[in-house]
């Protein structure tokens, strides 16, 4: 609704109130008391960009845990930044062992995972990391966890954190919720190669700490921000902790019906996500066809597999406004139907 409500001007002082009353959400639903935290203006993929270009000097070691596609596209964002990347990987469909992410390196500038793998459905787990990464920058993509699984910015000393609207926030895409700790500030590229993604510029437009108040930097995309506004708004009113235990419910009500199907899940139980779940496409069955059946006959949409397991997996999402026993019980009736059995 925030969405076909009046667009302000960008330099209103009303709609300066809402960016600010939108970075406050924003740093609850990261558990974060960082000052820069911010909807960067752009999707998820702006985060990611963000988070590396702003950081990472030429020849930087940067170590990068590989589990999924978004893993992989951190090692590509990175060394297009000039980093020497060192790869942790992990099979797809399991988790990546914190012991061998601290090891791989013996002095990196950055440690980078992904701590919800939209690719798999794992969980990788962050709190090791942060209090193991020594003079390392802790560098954590939240796409898919902000909103849906417990997320803890400052207890696991996470230094840069990126996010993105359109998963567990349930808001349209478009804006990256970016915070990066005063740590990780010191450090700061002085002149990164991308002037749009500029922390330095982007912290004097976002914040008006400074006294000299705020600096035109680009015109923020308004409506969008009204949007993501409303959309934390929903999540804060529901309650951070209220929601994940509604992914967690839908999560495994799904999980043990499509069990109770006779369906293989892809990802152990103690690091499946809920809010995004991979199941093995049966023998014999075309899963391109059941996809468009299950979209065009019951309304409902489920990914297909990505990157290596393109053509072997399903992905169901469950996120956001989604995650409810209706659309789970709807999903497993059409399921039942379309595979006959
Ligand atoms: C979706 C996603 C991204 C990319 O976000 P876009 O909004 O598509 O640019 C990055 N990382 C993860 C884990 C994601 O799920």
């Amino acid at each position: 609704m925030a969405l076909a409500g009046p667009v302000l001007g960008h330099l209103d002082p009303q709609f300066l109130r809402l960016l600010d009353d939108t970075n406050d959400r924003l740093r609850r639903v990261f558990a974060t008391s960082n000052s820069l935290t911010l909807p960067l203006s752009g999707t998820g993929s702006a985060g990611m960009e963000a988070s590396f270009v702003n950081f990472v000097r030429p020849a930087d070691p940067v170590v990068v845990g590989v589990n999924g596609v978004f893993g992989e596209r951190m090692c590509e964002v990175a060394g297009r930044h000039g980093a020497d990347v060192v790869r942790v990987d992990a099979h797809w469909g399991e988790p990546i062992d914190p012991d061998r992410l601290l090891a791989a390196h013996p002095s990196p500038a950055i440690i980078a995972v992904v701590h919800a793998e939209t690719s798999t459905g794992v969980r990788n787990d962050i709190e090791p990391l942060g209090s193991g990464k020594g003079d390392a920058l802790l560098l954590v993509d939240m796409v898919t966890s902000l909103g849906g699984i417990e997320v803890a910015v400052d207890d696991w000393a996470v230094d840069v954190a990126y996010s993105g609207t359109q998963k567990c926030l349930g808001v349209p895409p478009g804006l990256s919720p970016l915070t990066v700790s005063e740590r990780a500030m010191d450090r700061v590229v002085e002149r990164p190669s991308s002037w749009y993604l500029d922390l330095n510029l982007l912290s004097r437009y976002v914040n008006d700490t400074s006294g000299g108040g705020r600096v035109y930097h680009h015109t923020a995309p308004v409506a969008m921000v009204a949007a993501l506004h409303a959309g934390l708004g929903a999540l804060l009113d529901e309650g951070i902790e209220a929601a994940r235990q509604r992914h967690a419910e839908c999560g495994r009500l799904l999980q043990d019906g499509l069990v109770a199907l006779g369906l293989e899940l892809l990802v152990k139980a103690d690091h499946r996500l809920p809010q995004l779940t991979t199941v093995r496409v049966p023998e014999g069955v075309d899963e391109a066809a059941c996809r468009r059946e299950l979209l065009c006959s019951y309304g409902i949409e489920i990914g297909a597999g990505a990157g290596q397991l393109a053509g072997q997996v399903w992905r169901i999402g469950c996120m956001g406004h989604t995650a409810r026993r209706r659309n789970v019980f709807a999903l497993l009736g059409a399921l039942k139907e379309v595979l006959g059995r």
